[in-house]
């Protein structure tokens, strides 16, 4: 039997571009602030206290729903979805929710990822992040205790809700990577921010009973989770256990799910229309005047790149990925218009160097510049150097921040084009490796040793074609 299974996400993001928080004018930025210290009347709950609502929020969360295809409303509404827990002073939460005809800011939208698939997107709302505790424990070691933190109570949240089209932990982690690299586009998160990411999954297996993973605190860890659940659930069906609805905990120190206290898994939040908020009309010249704001997304840039660069949809890929790898290379291919090239020195040399990962960015971090692989670029295409000396040249780059013409001049690594020397280079190695030269004579395709012999010998400085075709010559006298 193969077990098929269905995979739906709940994606929570933090919009940590906007100053102010959703509702009142506390800084959006509570990260490094003393516990409590950001926190004002209203999100905090105060009776009396009214909530403004955050413009630049509403455009932010329109801008992520027409990025993911999803219809915009012309009107929105906010709701109390309440519920009991320390990490919410109100006891509510404000929310969206669909009904009496209104919907969320975003609906029924669809993403392509990967090779070709399609996530359809059920909902996108707009709300505010609750507080957040911290558990500890006391001195002797048996006391535990929790605190709770407020500055975070308020912060604008996007969530988007996913339908269970994934099939594959894998599929999963590419799409989440696309909405991150959605987001660093449209400028409104950054996700490598501590929890300014979270994503809640739904998973069954064969259309059996679903189980909820939540507390998923970054979108690396999701991958994980679920190939945990899926190996959890496997090994039921297996033994013929039948599987629970449930939610579940992901554990990320200990690296599996754990059931959720029964109650937790409970819900009856009794959404009630927020009476302090009038319905906010967007108006008809809301969308066009946002798209006209817009800034180009990952599937455009990379369209773009291969009908005006001419670079493949893979490289093309691997550049649009990350919004910063992409500028570089735009500023690189300003300077020194030779995009093919300059692709390559990035995505091959460069990336290889440095062992850029979706993770982490040390390229950025690193001291080069568009400014040196331009003109690494053209040193080459004007074989002022061969590749291979480039290379060696960027190596060095990446520690010293030189130009490359600078490192050229004061290391004499032009190319050794000099025919006379290059022939004398290989007539050492010809003394020196007979049988080589034999074995070559036999079977030209152990050539390439003799190659790099005189490669080694002049410090990878020969041009590799002119000295091939000297030792072709060489090998026929
Ligand atoms: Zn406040």
């Amino acid at each position: 039997m193969v077990e098929k299974s269905k995979i739906g996400l709940e994606i929570h993001f933090q919009l940590t571009s906007l100053s102010s928080k959703l509702f009142c004018s506390c800084d959006n930025d509570y990260r490094s602030k003393h516990p409590n210290s950001n926190l004002c009347e209203v999100c905090s709950g105060q009776p009396g206290s009214l909530p403004l609502l955050n413009q630049t929020a509403v455009e932010f969360s329109a801008m992520v729903s027409l990025a993911l295809g999803c219809h915009v409303p012309d009107k929105i509404m906010f709701y109390r979805k309440n519920y009991f827990y320390p990490d919410l002073p109100k006891n509510f939460q404000l929310t969206q929710y669909n009904a009496y005809g209104v919907t969320s800011i975003g609906v029924q939208g669809e993403l392509q990822y990967g090779d070709g698939s399609t996530a359809r997107i059920r909902r996108v709302q707009l709300e505010e992040d609750p507080g957040r505790l911290a558990y500890g424990r006391g001195e002797s070691g048996s006391n535990f205790f929790s605190l709770i933190d407020y500055n975070r109570a308020g912060v604008s949240l996007v969530e988007v809700i996913t339908d269970p089209d994934f099939s594959s932990p894998k599929d999963v982690r590419i799409f989440l990577n696309k909405i991150s690299s959605i987001l660093e586009y449209l400028g409104v998160c950054d996700t490598k921010l501590d929890s300014s990411v979270r994503c809640d999954a739904n998973i069954s297996i064969d259309g059996g009973k679903k189980v909820e993973i939540k507390n998923v605190n970054s979108f690396k860890e999701v991958e994980k989770a679920l190939s945990y659940e899926i190996a959890r659930q496997k090994t039921l069906i297996t033994h013929k256990i039948d599987i629970k609805a449930e939610t579940r905990h992901w554990d990320d120190v200990r690296r599996i799910t754990i059931q959720a206290r029964e109650k937790e898994a409970e819900h009856d939040n009794r959404y009630f229309p927020e009476p302090d908020i009038p319905t906010v009309i967007l108006g008809n010249n809301f969308i066009s005047l946002l798209e006209s704001k817009m800034p180009e997304l990952p599937d455009a840039r990379k369209t773009r790149f291969i009908t005006n660069y001419k670079i493949s949809d893979e490289i093309s890929q691997i550049l649009v990925d990350n919004k910063k790898i992409a500028d570089f290379f735009e500023s690189a291919t300003n300077i020194y218009s030779s995009p093919k090239e300059i692709a390559n020195w990035i995505v091959t040399d460069l990336m290889g160097f440095l062992d850029e990962t979706a993770d982490s960015s040390p390229f950025l971090q690193s001291r080069v510049e568009p400014k040196h692989i331009a003109e690494l670029a053209k040193m080459v295409d004007e074989n002022n150097i061969s590749r291979k000396t480039g290379k060696a040249i960027l190596s060095q780059i990446i520690k010293t921040g030189e130009m490359p013409s600078k490192v050229v001049n004061e290391t004499d690594a032009s190319m050794i084009d000099s025919i006379s020397l290059i022939s004398e280079t290989i007539d050492i190695i010809f003394n020196s490796e007979k049988a080589a030269v034999q074995d070559a004579k036999n079977n030209p395709n152990t050539i390439n040793f003799l190659l790099g012999k005189v490669m080694q010998l002049t410090k990878a400085r020969a041009d590799p074609k002119i000295t091939l075709s000297l030792i072709r010559k060489k090998l026929v006298e």
